[in-house]
């Protein structure tokens, strides 16, 4: 694993985690982020920091048991109690850079409605996102978290966390930020569809479609695309598109 520069790396950490505060997505002194800098050392924020005024010298720098091995402002902060869910997340999957923590109002209220997000209703976010996973309920900063992650982990880059939050992973920070970015535009699309009558499914076909050509976005059909295509996440329903020709 090559080793990334820890100067830029303090500043996008930096930058995502603001912005997430900026919009909304954690509130107080909620979310935690990390990035991989090489195989055994993370860059991740510090617990009990409001991200709207963190600062690249409030990082802390771990390895891969969690444990400070360098504090290069000598800050004497501890890493986040919920650093544990990202360690599993690089444990899982060697590949993945960067781990975004945050609680999306809207997103989140799916889970606490008890609801699915995932629904074929929008182009970009079939293709970014794919099925979303739930895990199931866990108490946050406890080892029950990294377990309950597990098989959503496995399966996609973005994970719901039942009535707590939204847990997203990429190559870089900001990737991991733009699935948490259209988590929770999905979201909240999904939710006024609801409140106006009902968000209608995209035909399965049209899905398909989307899949066959979704190398022109750059983009790779999502590893768990198969389960999109089930129930009623897609519209079955042959005659009404028929019908609208
Ligand atoms: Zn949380």
């Amino acid at each position: 694993m090559n080793r990334l520069d820890e100067d830029q790396a303090r500043k996008d950490l930096v930058a995502v985690a603001r912005l997430c505060y900026q919009r909304d997505y954690i509130c107080g002194t909620e979310g935690n982020f990390s990035i991989r800098l090489e195989d055994d050392l993370l860059l991740t924020t510090p617990r009990g920091i409001c991200k709207g005024s963190l600062e690249e010298s409030d990082l802390v720098v771990t390895n891969l048991n969690g444990e400070v091995v360098s504090q290069r402002a000598k800050n004497g902060k501890l890493p986040s109690t919920e650093l544990a869910m990202h360690l599993a997340v690089y444990r899982l999957r060697p590949e993945i850079r960067a781990v975004v923590h945050a609680h999306p109002t809207t997103a989140v209220a799916f889970t606490v409605a008890g609801k699915s997000l995932t629904k074929c209703i929008l182009p970009e976010s079939i293709l970014m996102l794919g099925e979303i996973p739930v895990a199931p309920y866990a108490t946050p900063s406890t080892e029950e978290v990294p377990e309950s992650i597990e098989a959503g982990v496995r399966s996609s880059n973005v994970v719901m966390l039942d009535h707590h939050g939204a847990l997203c992973y990429g190559d870089t920070i900001w990737n991991a930020f733009y699935l948490l970015e259209t988590l929770e535009h999905h979201a909240k699309t999904f939710f006024m569809a609801e409140m106006l009558g009902g968000a209608k499914p995209l035909q399965k076909h049209s899905v398909e479609k989307l899949f066959a050509i979704c190398s022109i976005y750059g983009i790779k059909v999502p590893a768990n695309a198969d389960e999109l295509l089930k129930g009623d996440r897609v519209s079955h329903d042959i005659t009404e598109s028929k019908s609208k020709k």
